[in-house]
């Protein structure tokens, strides 16, 4: 890259998902596939050096799987197993001695001849009854890729192999990739793809990494090893920054941390308005390390624990000990303050094809969530068996997500219903009166609100899945992030309808969506109504601070006007003006939750 064309894109706009400053090198993750041409060996020299270069290839995978299976952080060693399955595979005859022969015989190039193994081992693969062996095909798959990585000399990285501190700039990371991230070694990431409200950003903001996503064309851009500066508050990165400009983010760096530990000062103080009116303020979990951050954050519960983290970090379906021992001790840690237990939302962005989720054209309108859990009850069975055994922590309550018709929530409770059956067969405990909600972000819940209130103990309203499917905006298509507009008026009616049906039900309503952790919208949830509102740790001292410095009564008033204006810019000129006065370091904070 020339001197002209650095200058030219020294610095890039995406979308700020993560706060902080983070300046460093940048490591550059490829997750192209590797390609396979077919290649006529003429030769016998040719023959023999190629099943050279595929038993080369072959050790390598072996040598560096085991190195990945010793380097595995503590928390996830459990699940080590999955590569030693991995090298039994490298060792199976039906891989390797059969690419052998195939190269031997039809003289074509390792590459070809291993996908011709690999097919010829699915087809047996796929005469299989049991699913779950059924399912191992992509074991296979996964082992051949890494050879043929291998014979290309392209070596697949894993997030938690990387060692030295590094800005991950990729295309795209997919939250497996994330959940694998090495927190004390990665700085930052940057995207090309991914909008505020993807999976891959929300991690960011969980493990506390500053990320910019959205940047179009940055990992053809950045040149592996550049140095840059990474604002995850104002979503800018920089290229090879000189020494000043260095400086001054040095500085913004400090302030930010500054900031970050003043305003932790106020997270322990209840989140109680001027006047005296309370509402909850809980934390968003995708993994039970991150309880004791929440509790330093001041959470008050977790409203929201994405238990399919647990399932793409295990490559596959944990298996009920695993997930009774995860819930348990998020249970434990948390008491006596309530868990809000989310069952399975795969599908959509949190896709993975060892869990026999296919690719689809809409994956965010196909089978995703509660849809899967219905269409697949045996695991659904073994997550609920789990929840309930350790629902005797009483704190525990449970939720479904994303419900379209009363339908889903009746089938949902008949296999509830079953797997409390067999429990009591069993002679296990468990809570029998357990809470159990749903979330509303599909926009057919909304208009049937007050038909599912009467069914279930309380609502949690999924913002940004209700602003993705109402809107029609794919949450993590870079192109339309532009309009992920919570204050929009269709979507300020929705919420203000979900309340008013919970309330005519006796029953809670929170908000667990990206929303609920923006400070430009607490006003307006504290209007609304809401009894609860959960969000990424990181957001609560500011949002506490926020409802500390406000009125109850203010926060109505400002909503009846706000109910009258017409478009997003309205809404967000006007909690601007009247938040200004009211809170003077609005600026800083809103760089801690996703401004809208
Ligand atoms: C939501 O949709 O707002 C939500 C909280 O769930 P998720 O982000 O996991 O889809
Ligand atoms: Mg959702």
């Amino acid at each position: 890259m020339t001197e002209n064309q650095v200058e030219k894109i020294n610095k890039l706009k995406g979308i700020a998902v993560s706060p902080g400053i983070t300046i460093g090198e940048s490591r550059f993750i490829d997750r192209s596939r590797a390609k396979i041409l077919y290649q006529y060996l003429i030769n016998d020299e040719q023959v023999n050096g190629e099943v050279e270069r595929f038993k080369e290839a072959l050790s390598l995978t072996k040598e560096q799987i085991i190195t990945l299976k010793n380097s595995m952080p503590d928390q996830i060693k459990k699940h080590a197993f999955i590569l030693d399955a991995h090298v039994m595979i490298l060792d199976d005859s039906m891989l390797s001695d059969s690419t052998v022969s195939t190269i031997l015989n039809e003289k074509i190039n390792a590459e070809w001849a291993l996908k011709k193994s690999t097919q010829n081992i699915r087809k047996l693969f796929d005469q299989i009854e049991d699913e779950y062996i059924r399912e191992r095909i992509k074991d296979v798959e996964d082992v051949a890729e890494r050879i043929l990585r291998n014979l290309a000399g392209k070596e697949q990285e894993s997030l938690f192999e990387i060692n030295e501190p590094v800005i991950i700039v990729a295309h795209d990371l997919s939250p497996v990739d994330t959940s694998a991230i090495n927190i004390n070694k990665v700085r930052g990431f940057i995207t090309d793809v991914g909008g505020r409200t993807s999976h891959t950003a929300i991690m960011a903001q969980s493990l506390k990494i500053p990320a910019v996503v959205g940047l179009e064309s940055a990992s053809y851009q950045i040149p592996d090893g550049a140095f840059l500066i990474v604002d995850g508050n104002a979503g800018e990165v920089i290229i090879d920054p000189d020494d000043d400009t260095i400086k001054l983010y040095q500085e913004r760096q400090l302030q930010h941390q500054r900031y970050e530990s003043n305003i932790l000062q106020v997270s322990h103080l209840p989140a109680e308005t001027v006047d005296g009116h309370r509402i909850a303020i809980k934390a968003n979990i995708e993994f039970l390390e991150e309880v004791d951050v929440a509790k330093d954050h001041g959470a008050e519960g977790i409203g929201l624990y994405r238990t399919e983290f647990l399932y793409l970090r295990s490559n596959g379906i944990p298996n009920e000990e695993e997930l009774f021992a995860d819930y348990k001790e998020v249970a434990e840690n948390m008491a006596p303050s309530p868990v809000t237990i989310r069952t399975l939302d795969l599908g959509g962005d949190k896709f993975s094809s060892d869990l026999g989720l296919t690719t689809e054209m809409n994956p965010a309108l196909g089978l995703r969530a509660i849809r899967f859990c219905l269409r697949e009850p045996k695991i659904f069975k073994g997550q609920l068996r789990a929840i309930l055994r350790a629902s005797i922590f009483d704190n525990i309550r449970m939720m479904f997500p994303m419900i379209s018709g009363l339908q889903e929530i009746l089938a949902a409770k008949k296999i509830m219903k079953d797997v409390m059956d067999e429990l009591d067969k069993e002679g296990v405990k468990y809570n029998r009166d357990i809470k159990v909600g749903v979330m509303i972000e599909v926009p057919s819940a909304v208009t049937i609100a007050d038909i599912l209130a009467k069914h279930v103990d309380f609502f949690s309203i999924g913002s940004n899945d209700l602003i993705q499917y109402t809107l029609a905006i794919d949450r993590i298509n870079e192109y339309v992030a532009y309009m992920y507009q919570p204050f929009h008026p269709a979507i300020l009616r929705m919420i203000k309808q979900v309340v008013e049906a919970a309330n005519n039900a006796g029953i809670g309503v929170g908000l667990c969506g990206q929303m609920a952790g923006d400070p430009l919208c607490t006003l307006i949830l504290l209007g609304l109504g809401v009894n609860e509102i959960s969000m990424n740790a990181g957001g609560i001292p500011v949002i506490k601070k926020i409802v500390r410095s406000v009125s109850m009564k203010e926060a109505r008033a400002n909503l009846e006007e706000i109910l009258k204006l017409d478009t997003a810019e309205k809404v967000r000129e006007l909690i601007l003006k009247k938040m200004k006065p009211l809170i003077p370091d609005l600026d800083e904070m809103t760089v801690y939750g996703q401004m809208s």
